[in-house]
């Protein structure tokens, strides 16, 4: 894969999938998206936004800043990292601002990285964030996502912003910024990326190398150590009537060599192995519910705090579905497939409820973030999901584990099941619905 062709299945894969991605900090002009960024340098942008509001309510512009003491603002924003020195260099950005800028912010980067505690990633967000600049700034997420993908192979911040800005259109680097963040907040995290739900596998060199190769490899590697075991039992066997020696030292004395010089033997058990997988090929769980069955009986809160029951929706169709988590991209193209035809459900007598095992906050931070106009329940003790039969193991590019397994039911006024999709086209779920006879 050329990096041309890399760079534009990603593009275009976020293009297509989150048209819309914006900083998660709370602003209302230049100067508050300054001092957020200021202050979001090693800290959480949840963090920060719960600081702001009662810092901007007091100290409304760079005026009031400018006026303030660093120990009056450490007050206001002790709860965040390196409260000290941040304090200091709100102060004396709100100073540069009024002296220098007029109050203004500026618009280019190299004089917004003159202001106190404004670095050049700080600047970044604020050209492009404000000032709709193509400006890339590069934090750790998009540093360690892009060198990840292979977008990049850079050592430094610099190098992974140049990179990116070479082959990125100038129409999409600033939206790429968050692109790139958000991924890896939440899928491509920096310890252990999510890689079994990331749509970007087909692009992304990581993936190849680490995952893709070494899945192969391990399971050449089983496959060996299965066929050696599996000579060390033949041979074993065999030798058991015509041998005198004591049973453990006929386990503990079988020499390696033995086992890998016998070509011809591996051979035929490779044949044997691809023959036995062949025939015991995984079948992933799927609901026993089926069609016609009386609906389980639902009880749970949703993300507004509300209790949520099947009993609330006599004489009407319910759409539910099961769906593994929060804020990943199936899950979030699915939610975003039914937002988008709710009115056509809802004129149909149809409610739309959604379950997983993520809990009320979760859900409250989906639904904002995706404006989702439905109820999605906080199964937490994963009751519906049994009575459902939904969760079980599945397997995901080889790797096998348990958990809630994709399946929508469609449920009449009676609460009868009129349908089960297991096979879940997440993208396009509604139409997939609306395609049901
Ligand atoms: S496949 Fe894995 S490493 Fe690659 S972007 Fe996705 S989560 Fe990150």
């Amino acid at each position: 894969m050329t990096i041309k062709e890399r760079y534009v299945g990603v593009i275009n894969y976020f293009k297509t999938n989150v048209p819309v991605a914006e900083t998660e900090l709370h602003y209302n002009n230049p100067y508050e998206l300054i001092v957020a960024v200021i202050l979001s340098a090693q800290c959480t942008d949840v963090r920060i936004n719960k600081v702001t509001p009662k810092l901007f309510k007091d100290y409304p512009n760079a005026e009031a800043l400018a006026a303030a003491s660093p120990d009056t603002i450490f007050n206001y924003i002790r709860s965040v990292s390196y409260p000290n020195n941040k304090a200091k260099h709100l102060v004396g950005m709100a100073n540069m601002l009024i002296h220098d800028f007029n109050g203004i912010v500026p618009s280019e980067i190299d004089q917004l990285v003159k202001l106190p505690g404004v670095g050049r990633k700080t600047a970044n967000v604020v050209a492009s964030v404000v000032y709709k600049k193509p400006a890339m700034a590069v934090d750790t997420h998009v540093f360690r996502v892009s060198n990840r993908i292979g977008l990049t192979n850079a050592k430094t911040p610099l190098q992974s912003e140049m990179q990116l800005i070479k082959h990125i259109p100038n129409e999409h680097v600033a939206t790429a910024h968050h692109w790139l963040i958000l991924h890896g907040r939440y899928t491509c995290l920096a310890r252990s990326p999510k890689c079994e739900i990331c749509p970007l596998t087909e692009w992304c060199q990581y993936f190849k190398t680490n995952v893709l190769n070494k899945n192969k490899s391990q399971s050449l590697l089983e496959k060996k150590e299965n066929m050696a075991k599996k000579q060390i039992i033949t041979k074993k066997a065999s030798s058991k009537k015509v041998s005198s020696k004591p049973l453990t030292e006929k386990l503990t004395k079988p020499s390696v060599k033995k086992i890998t010089s016998d070509k011809k033997i591996d051979t035929k058990s490779i044949t044997k192995t691809k023959v036995t997988e062949k025939t015991t090929k995984f079948v992933a769980h799927q609901t026993k519910l089926k069609i016609g069955d009386k609906a389980p009986a639902f009880k749970a809160k949703d993300q507004h705090g509300k209790v949520i029951s099947s009993a609330d929706f006599k004489g009407k169709n319910i759409v539910l579905y099961f769906y593994p988590k929060d804020n990943t991209p199936g899950c979030t193209m699915e939610a975003c497939s039914l937002r988008d035809e709710h009115n056509y459900f809802t004129k149909q007598n149809y409610v739309v409820i959604g379950v997983s095992a993520d809990d009320e906050k979760m859900h409250k931070k989906f639904a904002d973030k995706f404006e989702l106009p439905f109820s999605l329940l906080a199964d937490t003790d994963m009751k519906i999901i049994k009575d459902y039969d939904v969760w079980g193991t599945k397997q995901f590019l080889g790797k096998i584990y348990d958990g809630i397994i994709r399946t929508t039911f469609i449920i009449n006024e009676k609460a009868i099941i009129k349908h089960v999709i297991t096979e879940v086209k997440t993208k396009e779920h509604a139409q997939q619905i609306k395609g049901l006879k």
